[in-house]
Formats: C-alpha cells, sequence, structure tokens
C-alpha cells in the first residue's frame, strides 16, 4: 500500500508541524503523588462531612464516584459512617424533556428556599453524559445565582457507568450531602428515558415539568412518568402562554384523576409557574410541604425510605450476580457453541440458559 492512501484509510492522522507532547507527563505524575499523599483517612473524611466543609464533600463524592477499588473501599467507609447522620431532609425529584426549564425552575425554587436559610443541594442523573462525555447538567453557565450562593451545592452527573450504577451512586451521594447538613435535596433527570424510574426510587418527591400545548407526544412524556408525578408542574405561565398554561392545569388536573389512586393516599396535584418570572414557585414549595405534612403524619414518607433502601439492595445483588456470571470464565467458554445452538434451533433458549446457569453453579461452589 502506499504511503498516502495508507495515511488516508488510517483513523490515526498525525498532524504535521505540531509538536506531540512527550508520553510522560511529569505535571500529571506530581499531581497524583500529590493526590495520594493528601488522600485523608475515613475518619478526617466523616469528621469533615459532619463539620459542613464542603471541600472534603467534594472529595468524598469524587471517591464515590470512583471507579477504582481503593477508592470504592474508603468511599463505602465513609457512607457507613455517615449513614446514621443522614436522612434528615426532604428529597425532591425533578424532571422535564429538555427546554422545559429545569434549570431555570431549580435556579428560582432554590433560591427561594435558600433565601429561607435552607441548605440546597443539587444532583443530577444524565443519562446523555456517557454518550457525549460531557455532562449537559454539569453545565457551569446553568444555575448561576445559586452556584455562587453559600447556601447551595451544586453537583453535576457522575458521568460514568451504566443508569443503575450511577443511580447507586446518586443515592450515596445524597447520604453524604445530608450528613454534610443539606436539608434539601434536589435530584434532576432529562425525562427522556429510564432515568426517572431511578430518580423516583431515591426521592420522597417526585415533580414533573411540563409545557402547556406542546402535546405530550411532543414532550416524550410516557403515562408511566406522569404515574409517578406527585405534582405536574406547567411552566412558563407568562406572557402569551398564560392563558394556555392555565387551560394545561385544568387538563391535566382532570387526566389525573383518572389514574389509579396512589400508595401515599396524595392525590397529585398540578400547578403553573413562571420560573423565569419566579411566580408560582412559593405555591409549589407550599404543595410539597402539604405532602411532607400528609405522608409523615401517615407514616408513608418512612416506609417510602425503607422500601427505596430494600429496593436498592436486591438491585445491587442481582447487579453483582449478573457480573458475575458474565465473568465466569466457565460461562464464558460455553457461550459461542451454546449460541449457536440456540441460533440453529438446536436446544430452547430456555434449555440453554439451565445449562449456563449449571455450569455457572458447579464453577462457583
Ligand atoms: P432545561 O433544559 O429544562 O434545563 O431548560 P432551561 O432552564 O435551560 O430553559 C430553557 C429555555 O426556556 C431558556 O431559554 C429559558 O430562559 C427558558 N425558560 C425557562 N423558564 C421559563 C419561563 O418560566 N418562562 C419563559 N418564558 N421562558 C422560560
Amino acid at each position: 500500500m502506499s504511503e498516502k492512501k495508507k495515511n488516508k484509510n488510517s483513523a490515526l492522522k498525525v498532524n504535521k508541524g505540531i509538536e506531540q507532547p512527550s508520553s510522560f507527563n511529569p505535571d500529571a505524575w506530581n499531581q497524583l503523588k500529590k493526590s495520594r499523599q493528601e488522600l485523608l483517612d475515613v475518619d478526617s473524611f466523616v469528621k469533615g462531612i459532619l463539620d459542613h466543609n464542603r471541600t472534603i464533600l467534594s472529595k468524598a463524592i469524587t471517591l464515590v464516584e470512583s471507579s477504582l477499588p481503593l477508592h470504592q473501599k474508603i468511599a463505602q467507609e465513609i457512607i457507613e459512617q455517615c449513614l446514621p447522620h443522614s436522612g434528615n431532609s426532604i428529597r425532591i425529584g425533578i424532571t422535564g424533556v429538555p427546554g422545559v426549564g429545569k434549570s431555570t425552575f431549580i435556579e428560582s425554587l432554590g433560591k427561594y428556599l435558600t433565601n429561607q436559610g435552607n441548605k440546597l443541594a443539587v444532583l443530577a442523573i444524565d443519562p446523555s453524559s456517557e454518550r457525549t462525555k460531557g455532562s449537559i447538567l454539569g453545565d457551569k453557565t446553568r444555575m448561576e445565582e445559586l452556584s455562587v450562593d453559600a447556601n447551595a451545592y451544586i453537583r453535576p452527573s457522575p458521568s460514568a457507568g451504566s443508569l443503575g450504577g450511577v443511580a447507586r451512586k446518586t443515592k450515596e451521594i445524597i447520604v453524604l450531602c445530608e450528613a454534610a447538613g443539606f436539608d434539601t435535596i434536589f435530584v434532576e433527570t432529562v425525562g427522556v428515558g429510564q432515568s426517572e424510574t431511578a430518580v423516583h426510587s431515591m426521592v420522597d418527591f417526585f415533580l414533573l415539568l411540563m409545557l402547556a400545548g406542546a402535546g405530550d407526544e411532543l414532550q416524550g412524556i410516557k403515562r408511566g412518568i406522569m404515574e409517578m408525578a406527585d405534582a405536574i408542574v406547567i411552566n412558563k405561565a407568562d406572557g402569551d402562554n398564560l392563558q394556555k398554561a392555565k387551560m394545561a392545569k385544568r387538563e391535566y388536573s382532570n387526566a389525573l384523576h383518572l389514574f389509579p389512586l396512589t400508595d401515599s393516599g396524595w392525590t397529585p396535584m398540578v400547578e403553573t409557574c413562571s420560573a423565569r418570572d419566579k411566580s408560582g414557585i412559593e405555591e409549589i414549595w407550599d404543595i410539597i410541604k402539604q405532602y411532607q405534612t400528609l405522608t409523615k403524619e401517615s407514616g408513608y414518607f418512612f416506609q417510602q425510605r425503607k422500601e427505596q433502601e430494600l429496593k436498592i439492595m436486591f438491585e445491587t445483588i442481582k447487579a453483582n450476580f449478573s457480573e458475575s456470571f458474565d465473568n465466569n470464565h466457565i460461562v464464558k467458554s460455553m457461550l459461542p457453541s451454546i449460541e449457536n445452538d440456540v441460533l440453529t434451533g438446536k436446544i430452547s433458549a430456555y434449555k440453554a440458559a439451565q445449562e449456563l446457569l449449571d455450569s455457572y453453579f458447579k464453577n462457583i461452589s
């Protein structure tokens, strides 16, 4: 192959004239050495978090997000010790399609709360971040006021791993934030996929932001997500949109009445707001407070949290089991021929699964 052709076909093009950096980066090496030296012991982490030290909280969250076994080990010990100091908060999930106004809403409701002295942590589950390698929810220009508010702490989404993994980490980050004195937790997610269910399983109150007149189809909101909502908030109820928003409020209220009764005994509410003009924000907070009072009185609030813990336990078992099965060398070696047998109709899928499972269990016991 000629040199020219080779270059054309190669994915690895080196632009002429640009000096290539040395493969040994002394700055990165020094940084690594420094970070190893700076890795606090578990007690110092826990003390820092309980002292509401944000720098230490951020470092602990970085450990939770890390996939290095040493970091995970320390992170788990920190979480264990923080657990007894966590839980004293209201956890609110906020979802809606891109452009509905989530960050503007979080900024408005967030400022309303921090002005009253609440300590707010804003976390995010961003399903797109793995694909784009850059978290849209972590964009620094969003939530400009909150990001410099002493009573608020904004942490972008952990950007690596499966949704299940990211969700588990977010749950652990909630524990750390609560131990660090945050009494209000927002978990934001883009309402386009699976992540709502994950968020729903870690919050007390689930808020769905919508727009008037956009049609549910267009908003990509599935009925299942509407059924999960404790409140539907129609945003951008301002200017020419105000009347449409009021009409949508009536329509959604009627639609919600057709949904099955919720386990909490709470009837989901519909409200309008303008996150931009900061109108309707107080009313929405009132709804959340009403929910909290009702469900705490009935005990549902605490029951739901316990059930969420159990769910996490079972999901962790399932995830670990499935990973162990996938990585088992006997299973791996059997898989190609068994797959072929299923594809050619030699054995049934059920029998194939049984054979693989039998070999797996024989191999691990
Ligand atoms: P996100 O993608 O859901 O986080 O939405 P953003 O908060 O980034 O808002 C998307 C766009 O809608 C921005 O241009 C906002 O200025 C605008 N927006 C957000 N809230 C309102 C509102 O209450 N009224 C109006 N008119 N525009 C809004």
